[in-house]
């Protein structure tokens, strides 16, 4: 695999959060049990920073739920040249003095970003009235603040190519993970037909990867490509071959409608867009392979 282009790693701490929101990606919630053990994290931080030592997330879940781990990590990734930003719903930002006091923790150890989630799918937050000051705040502290704000997709809409990447921050959801089956009733759907790419992803020279608190790393959150507890970083990207992983390689040949193709798969009732499509393919694929996650991760031998 290239890495000239990757400018993000994204390491998921837990699957454990305080919300469960109905566009999440990662599918977590309260009922979330794993964290990522901190010697594995940071042995895959060392890698990191060998493979490509570019900006890592730490996301979740919510991070903030395992501080101590997620302030190691941060120390470590800043240590190994990476560039640290985290990722949180802030649950806990209760007040302003909150909000710095906590935040200095992580800046005093290298945090640079933080990435705060603000929009109609987290609910109520308790930063709402202080909003406006939340970035000045952080900035004061050495810590660049942006908001995530994802917008319902407006149902008449057609399939686009609205990003240009798929770690969007800001925009209308992406149908995949919990969205994939929570958000997309009153969508208006199309053919398979319409979904012959996945506009989103270089497969051979991708921006981003997402690691997720088991140690599979992912391509797209859900199409995971090896497992790092069993192969290293190093060698994962040493040794990768898309022609090795049916699921990816026919994404990336030409999107869900050459993942049906291949597969034997079909359009029963159309889709919402192109990351529906794919979800909800996979997921039919687990089903029919009897595995118990829509990631179709023993279909991609590494
Ligand atoms: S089309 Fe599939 S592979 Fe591409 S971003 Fe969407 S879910 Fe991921």
């Amino acid at each position: 695999m290239d890495a000239s282009r990757l400018d993000t790693w994204y390491l998921q701490l837990t699957d454990r959060c305080t919300n469960a929101c109905p566009h999440c990606f990662s599918s977590c919630g309260p009922a979330g049990a794993g964290v990522v053990p901190f010697a594995q994290a940071r042995k895959w931080i060392h890698h990191m920073a060998a493979v490509a030592a570019r900006r890592i997330v730490f996301t979740g879940g919510e991070p903030f739920l395992y501080f101590p781990l997620l302030r190691n990590l941060v120390h470590e990734a800043r240590t190994r040249g990476l560039e640290p930003a985290v990722w949180t719903n802030g649950y806990w930002i209760t007040g302003l003095e909150e909000f710095r006091l906590a935040l200095r923790y992580l800046a005093d150890v290298g945090l640079k970003h933080l990435l705060l989630s603000e929009d109609a799918f987290h609910g109520a937050q308790p930063f709402v009235a202080f909003l406006d000051r939340l970035p000045s705040a952080a900035e004061a502290l050495g810590v660049a603040l942006r908001f995530a704000r994802i917008s319902p997709k407006d149902p008449p809409a057609p399939p686009d190519y609205l990003f240009a990447d798929h770690h969007v921050t800001e925009g209308p959801v992406m149908f995949r993970g919990r969205a994939a089956t929570e958000c997309v009733a009153h969508q208006a759907r199309w053919k398979l037909d319409d979904f012959d790419a996945c506009p989103f992803l270089d497969f051979k020279a991708p921006r981003s990867l997402f690691i997720d608190f088991r140690g599979r790393i992912h391509i797209c959150p859900g199409i995971p490509l090896a497992d790092l507890t069993v192969i290293s970083l190093k060698k994962f990207f040493a040794e990768f071959d898309l022609e090795r992983h049916p699921v990816a390689r026919a994404i990336a040949a030409g999107g869900p409608r050459r993942l049906a193709a291949d597969f034997g798969l079909h359009d029963e009732a159309g889709f919402v867009d192109f990351c529906h499509a794919c979800w909800e393919l996979r997921a039919r694929l687990s089903r029919v392979q009897n595995l118990d996650s829509p990631a179709p991760e023993r279909l991609n031998p590494v």
